[in-house]
């Protein structure tokens, strides 16, 4: 498919050069991005037929530093949205956000006048300065449970927001889990869709055949129920850890996200920062979390 055509030269092309060179481990914004519109021909005669990617291709990428220095864009990660049940504990309240209070957040947002971006967005911001809306806010969502297409995306949908959607390609169809038929309605209805590995296992525990189960074969998937290229990735438990990132830009990632730890001072974007929003917070507990923290 012709999305994924140039990638995979690309990541041919990516891997000869990490075998046989440390310097790319230290180059910090030296994203997928940068490399797809020097190699390939086929990567040359894409970015000729597109205008955006001619554009994108003769604009100087941020360094690691200059990317810390911006503003940061608050990130909002949500697993559960549904009533809390007797059985739920304290700790797993933190990953359940009730209906009723996902929406008051919602709503929070649109009326305080925040905008939801994609990630797109971020990511040109990021490596290019590239203007944002006013109080930009990226939503989030990890683990491709069921209730983040019933009830998140119709709230969103009220507002006129988006969301990233983080998808684990093992839980497709399951009960309880998203379907490919509604991965693909987000996705025609203007979200975004990214991966979540295939099994949501650990990054730091990788062996050479994960890299092709967890990593490969779940962007095909997603590529070939969307129709669209899958370039952001959220690591399973928000665990990192520098070694897997020369991976993630070999397998075709331009950005990944973990949770909130301190984002790594060579590689900011692919630690980019996130918060979960915990199932007892109300929408005033959100706003001034909001004000604060970022
Ligand atoms: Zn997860």
């Amino acid at each position: 498919m012709l999305v994924r055509s140039w990638p995979l030269a690309l990541v041919r092309f990516h891997r000869s050069v990490l075998l046989t060179s440390s310097f790319f481990l230290l180059l910090s914004c030296s994203s997928v991005a940068d490399n797809v519109h020097s190699g390939t021909p086929q990567g040359d005669s894409l970015v000729q037929s597109n205008p955006a990617k001619v554009y994108a291709a003769n604009r100087k990428m941020a360094s690691a530093a200059e990317i810390l220095a911006r503003p940061q864009v608050p990130v909002l990660c949500y697993h559960q949205i549904r009533n809390w049940r007797p059985g739920d504990s304290k700790q797993a309240k933190d990953y359940i956000v009730p209906e009723q209070t996902f929406a008051e957040q919602i709503k929070m947002l649109h009326d305080s006048g925040y905008h939801s971006i994609s990630t797109n967005e971020l990511y040109n911001y990021l490596c290019y300065g590239d203007a944002l809306p006013s109080k930009p806010v990226l939503l989030t969502f990890d683990d491709t449970d069921l209730p983040q297409f019933t009830i998140a995306k119709p709230v969103m949908e009220k507002y006129g927001f988006k969301g990233m959607f983080f998808i684990m390609t093992v839980s497709l169809g399951r009960p309880n889990y998203m379907s490919r038929e509604q991965v693909k309605q987000l996705s025609d209805a203007g979200h975004e869709i990214g991966s979540h590995t295939w099994d949501h296992k650990n990054i730091k525990q990788y062996t050479d055949a994960d890299w092709t189960t967890q990593i490969d074969k779940p962007t095909k998937t997603l590529e070939s129920i969307t129709g669209k290229p899958v370039q952001y990735f959220a690591y399973p438990f928000g665990l990192w850890n520098t070694a897997a990132i020369p991976h993630l830009k070999d397998h075709g990632f331009k950005a990944a996200f973990q949770l909130s730890a301190k984002r790594d001072n060579n590689e900011p974007l692919y630690t980019i920062r996130r918060i979960i929003v915990p199932g007892s917070w109300t929408a005033a507990n959100l706003s001034s979390w909001m004000k604060h923290s970022f």
